[in-house]
């Protein structure tokens, strides 16, 4: 087994703080030679020999490589090899749980070797290391090799380094009696214990023998080990102490009841006037409460604390090695965006905390059927993604994407209650070429949101067209909010006809948008935009007082003699409002019309949403005095045990039911309809009458009304008013 960190880490001197080594460029070349020498005998892509100070040599593909070579040496995985002063050995950086506890040292190696080298003090001074981007099994002849070359490279350093300067404060000022240097001792909270050359303890002061869990007069005459666990209470040999004056280590010591703790510990060897080893003084600091804090500030800025999941930061970081890797021609990859479709009905209707209930619950599931070298993450709100390193082709991504969605298939118990909900999955594929994580993750989240839009439970591959059209979406609500400040909205008239007498009834009133560029815009195409951005609220409420204000002009002038009706459509974002009825009531007021003369439709869909709460507002809207009716008839559920409890006045039968395109008109579901309209009290309105058969046949079903473009298109103000003074009978 090749010897690592994790083995004994208090076995030998390790990294410390003294002085760093400066080098001239002839060490330098001797740095770089030392690298080639790696690189061949260990067939690795790349060798460098980085120091403290900021020095690199290497050799090798530096170039594929740029990243590591110019990130300080802390900021690497040679920090772990130089801290704990002993050869590390990675074979697969994804799966290692060390890489895993440091994930900022990571630079996307996938193998990595390194060993520490020391400077002319025998303090870790650097660390000379090679790299991967392929799993590889270093054996114990490499990590040897590896050694000696580290040997080589101190040796070049100690030969390299000048005389330093000798303290020269020594001497100066007054001297401190030994009393006082033993009251400082004594009193100090770090712990200090002094052993012979046999590592017999002589002394320990308070703050030592607390932090073990002793008494003071326990100590002296044991051995020190006993502040090491079994495993690590080996003796230091001669040779590993040849030489050395003083070395640092973080290890773990035990109390006196078994217990561990993380401690730092400094060590100075103590010589005679003539310079023989008369003791070891070292210095014990607990770390306990730094540690935890450490980890708990690494958890908090990378994972979630919901799901415990890495987070977008982390995900990120991992992701940006993907892509790194992949622009080298390294192994592709794919980021799978996963989306809870039930999230948003599940937090309007039970609160927010069952909405993280059910995160919590889909993203366990969602981990059981991920590979463990797949990193899952939480992105935010209802988002999870997947990391998918080596993902041959996006056919491994799609087949992940269903064991998904197969996942999160059976119900969730949330709030106490029962809850389906399918998983929409985008997925974004390194063959795209992507330059940087965010937009591979960008892309899967586009992918996602269209595979949300096709139905429930799909999955989409992200392609350039979504992308395009997702930059088209942006722009159209950047230009819907300006279109709403600068007047380019228009409300267009289209005469509902009553079959009775053939006569123009009243209007709907129908919105369009005169886009500066793109021209007329028709409302299918941006009343799903103004829903989502909730720019229907003051949009819808335009149209109703712009209808009103018309209705007026009409009664006023060429409908003078007639009795006409305006009909305006609400959308479900408007009745959500809790203010919807003072607002209309507000219109009404300021506009003077009848309020018998105005029509509110609101689609079937939006009634059966949630029938309660909205049959309230509808008979609060009702008692204005205005007419309810309901729009789209036959595309929703509806259910009739609510219909005969609203106040409504009229059904509009969907145009899709009169349509050429499916087969041909629907008539007996029209007859159906009509009937039980009749019985329950409302009158027909039939949308979509395209000929003069239609027309005929809605007459034999007995339906009060019709619409279509047998009458009239929908017309602006002028045109409409042209049309009222024809005054056409049908
Ligand atoms: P809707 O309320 O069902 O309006 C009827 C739609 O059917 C109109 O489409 C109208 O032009 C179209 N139509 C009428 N007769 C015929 C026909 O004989 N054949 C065919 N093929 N179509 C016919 P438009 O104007 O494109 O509006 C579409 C939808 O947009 C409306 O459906 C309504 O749901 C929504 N909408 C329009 N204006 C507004 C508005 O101001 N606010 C809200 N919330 N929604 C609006
Ligand atoms: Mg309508
Ligand atoms: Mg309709």
């Amino acid at each position: 087994m090749v010897p690592s960190i994790r083995d004994d880490a208090a076995a030998a001197p390790s990294a410390s703080s003294l002085p760093e080594p400066a080098v001239s460029p002839s060490t330098r070349a001797v740095l770089e030679r030392i690298a080639g020498f790696a690189v061949r005998l260990l067939d690795a892509p790349v060798g460098i020999v980085a120091l403290r100070d900021g020095t690199r040599a290497f050799a090798g593909d530096g170039d594929a490589w740029r990243a590591r070579l110019d990130a300080p040496v802390a900021d690497t995985l040679c920090h772990l090899a130089m801290r704990s002063g002993r050869p590390l050995a990675i074979d697969d950086a994804r799966t290692d749980a060390l890489v895993a506890e440091h994930p900022l040292l990571w630079m996307g190696e996938t193998a990595y070797l390194g060993v520490p080298v020391r400077g002319p003090q025998g303090d870790v001074a650097g660390c000379l290391s090679c790299v991967h981007d392929r799993p590889h099994a270093w054996t114990e002849a490499q990590v040897e090799t590896l050694v000696h070359l580290a040997g080589f490279a101190s040796a070049a350093l100690a030969a390299g380094a000048g005389e330093r300067a000798r303290e020269s404060a020594r001497g100066r000022g007054r001297r401190v009696s030994a009393r006082m240097l033993e009251k400082a001792v004594e009193t100090m909270q770090l712990g200090v214990t002094i052993t012979d050359v046999a590592g017999r303890i002589i002394y320990t002061n308070a703050a030592e023998a607390r932090m073990h869990g002793y008494g003071m007069d326990e100590l002296p005459g044991m051995h020190a080990r006993v502040f090491a666990p079994a495993e690590h209470a080996r003796p230091i040999g001669a040779d590993a102490m040849a030489g050395v004056t003083s070395w640092s280590r973080e290890t773990t010591n035990v109390r006196k009841d078994g217990s561990v703790f993380p401690v730092v510990l400094r060590s100075d060897v103590v010589t005679d006037r003539r310079g023989r080893t008369v003791g070891i003084v070292t210095c014990c600091e607990d770390v306990s409460q730094r540690r935890q804090l450490e980890r708990q500030l690494l958890r908090s800025a990378f994972y979630d604390p919901l799901t415990g999941l890495p987070n977008r930061v982390l995900l990120t970081h991992r992701l940006e090695r993907a892509v790194e890797a992949a622009r080298r021609g390294g192994a592709s990859f794919a980021v799978l965006a996963v989306g809870m479709d039930a999230f948003k009905r599940v937090c309007d209707s039970l609160g927010p905390q069952a909405g993280d209930e059910l995160v919590a619950a889909a993203a366990a599931r969602v981990q059981t059927v991920v590979r463990a070298d797949a990193m899952l993450a939480r992105l935010g709100a209802d988002e999870l993604a997947v990391l998918l390193d080596d993902a041959d082709g996006v056919v491994e991504a799609t087949r992940l994407a269903e064991r998904v969605q197969e996942a999160v298939a059976a119900p969730f118990e949330v709030g106490g209650v029962e809850v389906f909900s399918a998983a929409s999955v985008g997925i974004a594929h390194s063959s795209t070429r992507y330059a940087h994580a965010e937009e591979a993750v960008r892309d899967a989240v586009i992918a996602m949101y269209r595979s949300r839009d096709a139905g429930k439970g799909q999955y989409e591959v992200f392609d350039h067209a979504m992308h395009a059209q997702a930059l088209a979406r942006l722009r159209m609500e950047t230009d819907l909010r300006r279109a709403v400040e600068r007047g380019e909205l228009r409300v267009h008239y289209q005469p509902i006809v009553m079959l009775q007498t053939g006569r123009i009834a009243g209007f709907e009133a129908l919105v369009r948008w005169m886009h500066p560029e793109l021209g007329l815009v028709l409302p299918d195409d941006f009343i799903p935009l103004a829903e989502e951005t909730g720019l229907i609220v003051p949009i819808g409420l335009w149209v109703l007082r712009e209808a009103c204000l018309q209705l007026t002009r009409l009664q006023t002038g060429v409908c003078r003699d007639q009795d006409v009706t305006v009909a305006v459509n609400l959308s479900v974002k408007q009745v959500a409002q809790p203010d919807l009825v003072e607002r209309v009531a507000e219109v009404l007021a300021e506009t003077g019309i009848d309020p018998r003369r105005l029509k509110l439709e609101i689609t079937e869909s939006v009634i059966m949403h949630d029938p309660e709460a909205i049959t309230g507002m509808l008979h609060r809207l009702k008692a204005l005095g205005i007419q309810l009716h309901i729009d789209d008839f036959g595309t929703g559920y509806s259910s009739l045990h609510y219909l005969h409890r609203l106040p409504l006045d009229a059904l509009k039968i969907d145009r899709s039911f009169l349509s050429e395109h499916a087969g041909g008109p629907n008539l007996q579901l029209v007859r159906a309809i009509v009937a039980m309209a009749h019985a329950l009290d409302v009158v027909v309105v039939t949308e979509g009458v395209e000929s003069a058969e239609l027309l005929e046949e809605m007459r034999t079903l007995r339906c009060e009304y019709a619409q279509g473009f047998f009458f009239s298109r929908p017309l602006d103000e002028h045109d409409i008013e042209r049309l009222c003074v024809r005054n056409p009978v049908w």
